[in-house]
Parts: structure tokens; C-alpha cells; sequence
């Protein structure tokens, strides 16, 4: 059995319908059970959305039921919109409010409520209904929910079947967070495909032990990650061929890839296929993939995020260099190209004059050899342990508070990874726990600095803005 997300239903279905079809960090259910439990789950959501096209929250972590909700909400033809339970409360409240009326279901306690009053913002397009909506960090303050359609997850989906070789008798591994859309990749290939999907809930992602143990049990042998995820695994002695005599594709994506997690992994799983891709929220999951192999891995100083390919652009209009290289930010085009944000400026997306739909990424990279390289954003998002995080959105939020002037949240690094944030405060009044206390009920835990330095005057440029590289000048120098 499979699920069509073309057709939004299950097919196939009197062919191994006992089959392990989702591994939840509660229960396994097999593929005939989720079709039982999505068509339960359907007819709840529809006594409750009375035929209108209300935007559906799902508020869980890795619950088969979260799948079996994503699931119901398709064949509905309403937009899912992932909240992991991490999230704090008033953040909840922001993505409920930009989302003006809608459902929610509390996969852990089996609810389905109804909030907010008038009318959902949801655009109601028959051609191409809306599939779900992914709130990521908004230099406002406010999260940025971005809305993929229909159309945009066919064409992830077949762009990943012209990439990867996958099958049904394949069995993924997901770890990322449902809010995040890297684990789209796993939740739409495994299920379009009638392969297994197993859940990796947060305990279990953080203790090497337990996911080596339920990896192993499972048999996963498909693994998506951020590197970050990985790197735990790439320096354990455990972790090998040996040991994982499964894993045969690892796919990473969310932020760079260093040579020597991949060349770790090269040496210790000598038939593995190693991918690294790359793509925003924005353009669905993914739009570009390079494997790594020895080769490439001896020829070049950094990997390459993808091989050119016809949706990626270089606009030039503003070229930099990098090294040797021409740079310029890079456009993607084409079907898996989101509609745009749900009520946000949507300035980063253009058509053409032929009707082509464009994202311009904020990205800046180069090509060389047929292949595409990162070198760095143009504004001030960044990536830290694979969470996407808008640093205004730390600033903004922290610069609520009376006594303070201004805020710069800046990542240090070390080796080239971001090793912790340290928000430089301008203020004559006011404290770590003040700060803390704030952003608790506003921020998930990763986007909280782990240290404040507090100012009573910035050093500026000449220009007269915030000097952000003396600040953390006289912060390494302390
Ligand atoms: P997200 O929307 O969370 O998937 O984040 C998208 C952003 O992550 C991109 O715009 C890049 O800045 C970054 N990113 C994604 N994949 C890669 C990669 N392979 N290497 C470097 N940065 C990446």
C-alpha cells in the first residue's frame, strides 16, 4: 500500500497492508491501521470544519498520530500546520493569530478545538489547495509561516525520486522535528512510496544509545540530517558498517556540510551513498543534491551544496567574489517554488514574464565545474545546530523590554561552526534573568542566547550604525 498525494488517498491497497507503515515514539501501526485512522481522523475534522477551508494546527512531537492528522488534513484538502510541543505558548498564540481562525489538534490528548473568530487567512485555491504551512524565524518578530501547495509537493516529490534511489522497501529514519521541513522529506517519500517510517522523538535524538538501539531494531537504512545531527555519530567508534550493516544513503541538508563529517563517514561506510543537498522552507525542502564521493572530497577545499540544475539562478546583478569565483545570490525557480508567506512581505518572490515563479533565496554562492557552492547569507539569518533562526527575532523580541535601547545577537564560532549566541545589550538597566524570564514564554529554547554582554553605549562605523564586528572584537579580546 502507498498514499498518493497527487490523487490525496491510499492505492494498492490489498498489497502488504500488515506492513510496519509508521514507528511512533508511541505506538507502530501498520499500513492498513493508518488508513483505518486517517478515515476516523477525516470524519472528526469534518463535522468540525462544517465544508470551509480552515487551516488545521497539529500540537504534538513524533506520535503516530501526528502522521495519521497530516494524513486527514490532505485528503480534507485543508493546510496542516506542524507545532512541535517545544514551542512556547506564546508563540502558539502569534502563528494562531496570523492564521485568524482554524482547528487545532492536540495529537497527545486526542482534541480537536476551534479557535479564533471571522474569517481564516487561508486563500481558498481549488487548483491548488494549500498543504501545509511552515512558521520559520521572521526578522520582524513574528514567525513566518511559508505555504507549500499541492503542486509544490508533487514536484519535491518527483525531483526526489530523480535524485535518490528510493523504494518501498526502504525504511526511514526521521528525526527532525515535524515543524521543520526537512522531515517533509521523509514523511512525503516514505509514505508516496509505501516504504516505513520510523520516528525518532526528542529523548530518544538525544541519547546516542536509545537511537542506536531503536535505529538498529527498525533496520533504518535511510537517514536524513542535518550534519549537525550527525556529527555525534560520525566520531562514535560504534558507528560503522559493521555495526549498521543497513545504512546504505545518508542525505543531508539544512546548513554546511563539513569535509570531515563526510569524510568520516566515507571511510567508515565504505558502500554508503553520502548526499549533500540544500534548500529553504521556501522552495520545499530541497531543491538541489550533489552526492560526495572520495573524489570530490580530494579535490575540493569546501563541498559542493548541489550540481547545477535548471531551477537554480546565480543573479549576478550585484556580483561578488569568492576567492577565485564570481558570487551572486541564488534564485530558484519553478513548481516547488512557494506561493509566499501567509500575510508577510513577500518581496523574495517574483514571476516573470512568462508566468515562472521565483525565490530569491538570500543565499550567496558560486558555481564551478557544474557544481554550486555556499558562501554565506546576505542578511543576518543563520543557521545554529540546524535550527533556522532571523537574529532580529531574537533582537526584536529582547528589545520589548523597557530598559533597554538595542540588541545585537551575534553567533561565535569556532572551526567554522557556531558555537554559541551572545546577545550584546544596550541598556543602564537590566539583567541576565530579566532577559531570560522574557523570552522563555516567546522563543524556543535554541533561539535563547546563552550569554548577554550589556553596554551602555555601542561602538558604531563611521556611517554611524552598530559596529557588530567591534563588539564581538572586544568581546574575544576580554
Ligand atoms: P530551512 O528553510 O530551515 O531549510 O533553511 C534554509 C537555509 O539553510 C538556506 O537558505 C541556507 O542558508 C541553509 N542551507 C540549506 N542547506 C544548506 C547546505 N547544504 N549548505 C549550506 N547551507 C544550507
Amino acid at each position: 500500500m502507498f498514499f498518493c498525494f497527487d490523487k490525496r488517498a491510499f492505492k494498492s491497497l490489498e498489497k502488504e497492508a500488515d506492513k510496519l507503515a509508521v514507528a511512533g515514539s508511541d505506538v507502530d501501526i501498520s499500513w492498513i491501521e493508518l488508513m483505518q485512522r486517517v478515515d476516523i481522523q477525516v470524519n472528526r475534522l469534518r463535522q468540525k470544519t462544517h465544508g470551509l477551508t480552515l487551516p488545521v494546527i497539529l500540537y504534538g512531537h513524533k506520535e503516530a498520530d501526528f502522521i495519521v492528522s497530516i494524513l486527514a488534513c490532505l485528503v480534507l484538502n485543508i493546510a496542516f500546520v506542524p507545532i512541535d510541543i517545544s514551542y512556547p505558548q506564546k508563540r502558539i498564540d502569534k502563528v494562531k493569530r496570523q492564521l485568524g481562525k482554524g482547528l487545532l489538534v492536540d495529537v497527545l490528548a486526542g482534541s480537536i478545538v476551534a479557535f479564533g473568530q471571522g474569517e481564516s487567512a487561508i486563500q481558498d485555491n481549488q487548483n491548488d489547495p494549500l498543504s501545509y504551512i511552515i512558521f520559520t524565524s521572521g526578522s520582524t518578530g513574528e514567525p513566518k509561516g511559508v505555504q507549500i501547495s499541492a503542486s509544490n509537493i508533487n514536484s519535491f516529490i518527483s525531483w526526489s525520486r530523480a535524485n535518490f534511489s528510493l523504494s518501498a522497501n526502504q525504511v526511514f529514519m526521521n528525526q527532525a522535528l515535524l515543524s521543520f521541513d526537512l522531515s517533509i522529506f521523509e514523511l512525503l517519500n516514505a509514505l508516496s512510496l509505501g516504504a516505513s517510517l520510523v520516528l525518532m522523538d526528542n529523548k530518544t535524538s538525544l541519547d546516542a544509545a536509545l537511537f542506536k538501539t531503536r535505529f538498529l531494531a527498525y533496520r533504518c537504512n535511510v537517514w536524513v540530517s542535518t550534519p549537525s545531527f550527525a556529527f555525534a555519530f560520525g566520531v562514535d567508534k560504534a558507528f560503522d558498517a559493521k555495526h549498521f550493516p543497513h545504512l546504505l544513503l545518508m542525505i543531508f541538508c539544512g546548513e554546511v556540510l563539513p569535509k570531515k563529517l563526510a569524510d568520516l563517514l566515507l571511510a567508515k561506510f565504505p558502500s554508503l551513498q553520502l548526499f549533500n543537498t540544500y534548500g529553504p522552507t521556501e522552495a520545499t525542502v530541497m531543491v538541489s543534491s550533489v552526492q560526495i564521493d572520495q573524489a570530490l572530497l580530494n579535490r575540493y577545499e569546501q563541498l559542493p551544496i548541489g550540481n547545477i540544475n535548471a531551477i537554480c539562478h546565480i543573479d549576478t546583478q550585484n556580483p561578488g567574489t569568492f576567492e577565485q569565483a564570481i558570487t551572486g545570490e541564488l534564485l530558484i525557480s519553478g513548481q516547488s517554488v512557494s506561493v509566499g508567506y501567509l500575510n508577510a512581505n513577500n518581496d523574495s518572490f517574483t514571476v516573470d514574464k512568462q508566468g515562472m515563479r521565483f525565490y530569491a533565496t538570500g543565499d550567496r554562492v558560486y558555481q564551478q565545474d557544474g557544481k554550486l557552492f555556499f558562501v554565506g547569507r546576505k542578511d543576518s539569518m543563520i543557521k545554529y545546530n540546524g535550527h533556522r533562526i532571523d537574529l532580529g527575532e531574537i533582537n526584536h523580541i529582547i528589545e520589548q523590554l523597557a530598559p533597554i535601547s538595542s540588541v545585537r545577537t551575534l553567533p561565535l564560532e569556532r572551526n567554522g561552526r557556531i558555537i554559541r549566541l551572545v546577545a550584546f545589550v544596550q541598556t543602564n538597566d537590566c539583567n541576565a534573568e530579566v532577559i531570560n524570564a522574557h523570552l522563555a514564554p516567546r522563543l524556543p529554547n535554541y533561539m535563547i542566547p546563552s550569554e548577554y554582554v550589556f553596554h551602555t553605549d555601542f561602538p558604531l562605523t563611521h556611517n554611524l550604525k552598530v559596529d557588530s564586528r567591534q563588539l564581538l572584537k572586544q568581546y574575544m579580546d576580554f
